[in-house]
Formats: structure tokens, C-alpha cells, sequence
């Protein structure tokens, strides 16, 4: 996962936001690369969790990933905090585990906000974030989807595109470039 790059649909989606166009990322993924590809860390919403940290279970204290492995190679079997003795475990949602609730809940206001959801390389099978394209439609957003294979709310969009997410949104960011200058 240290390895993973940005491909050119987490690209676009960062130039989205370097032209003024990105509110924020809602996103089930865990990889940090919204992040990395230059999308700003208030703006992306992880409502799996993240990979980048690792939480106390005690008492919640955060630490990057990195400082926690460097640790295990060490040696360490079992990372607890220091200041508690609280066992450290990854920052993400497993199976069967609950979504957390102030990420769900911000993703559910800023759905209900927006003038325009895309969906970028979801199936929207995934409950909570297959709700959100809902919310923002129900709310009076413009509703587009790209995804390579058809999705079960592709009759609510205003436009369904099946197709590679990073061409698609490469291209229509270009337009909307061109429209801007
Ligand atoms: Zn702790």
C-alpha cells in the first residue's frame, strides 16, 4: 500500500479542486491517495477508515502507520500506547464493525449541500456511501456517474457513463477547464 500511486482519475479529481470545483471526496477507500494526489486532508471524508494511522483502542490517540511498523520490525508483538497500554490497531473499519458516525454524518450533510454528486468509479452496492448519490438527488444536486459497469442508480442520474473513471473524468475536467478560461 506504501507503494500505491495516484492514478489519473485520483488526478483529476485533485485538479477538480485546484480549479475551485471540489467541495469535498467522499471515499471508501483506505489508501490515503486522494490525499497524496493533492486533494487537501479536510476535504476527503474515509468512511472505511484509514490505512495512514493507527488508532489507540483505549483512548483513541492517533499515530502515523509508519511509526507503529517501524516498531513491529523492531520487534515489538503487541504495539500499545505508551501513556496507556492501549492496543494500537489500524484506523480502519473492519468487517462487521460499525461506519463511523461523524464521518457517515458529514458525508450525509455535505451530499444534502452540493449542487452536483459525481460518483467516480463506484458500483454503489456499499451501504453507507451508496446512499449519498441519493441524499445529494433527493436534496436537488445534479447527479452524474461514472463507472465501468452499470450501477443500481444509474435510472437517478442525470448522466450515467460506463467507462474507465480516470479517462472519463480526465476528459470532462479538460472541458471544464477550457469552459473556465
Ligand atoms: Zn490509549
Amino acid at each position: 500500500m506504501a507503494k500505491a500511486k495516484p492514478n489519473p482519475g485520483h488526478k483529476a479529481i485533485a485538479e477538480l479542486d485546484s480549479i475551485g470545483k471540489l467541495d469535498c471526496v467522499i471515499t471508501q477507500n483506505i489508501d490515503g491517495l486522494h490525499q497524496r494526489s493533492g486533494v487537501p486532508e479536510e476535504k476527503v471524508i474515509e468512511l472505511h477508515g484509514t490505512a495512514r494511522w493507527v488508532n489507540c483502542l483505549e483512548c483513541g490517540q492517533r499515530y502515523p502507520r509508519e511509526q507503529i511498523e517501524e516498531r513491529i520490525k523492531g520487534g515489538t508483538k503487541v504495539p500499545r500506547y505508551d501513556s496507556c497500554g492501549g492496543i494500537m490497531k489500524p484506523a480502519t473499519i473492519s468487517f462487521g464493525q460499525a461506519m463511523p458516525e461523524q464521518e457517515t454524518r458529514q458525508a450525509e450533510d455535505r451530499a444534502s449541500a452540493c449542487d452536483l454528486f459525481l460518483v467516480a468509479g463506484s458500483s454503489l452496492v456499499v451501504y453507507p456511501a451508496a446512499q449519498m448519490p441519493i441524499i445529494a438527488k433527493e436534496s436537488g444536486a445534479g447527479l452524474i456517474i461514472i463507472n465501468l459497469t452499470p450501477t443500481p442508480h444509474d435510472p437517478y442520474a442525470d448522466i450515467a457513463i460506463h467507462d474507465k473513471t480516470g479517462p472519463a473524468l480526465s476528459q470532462i475536467i479538460n472541458r471544464v477547464k477550457a469552459s473556465l478560461s
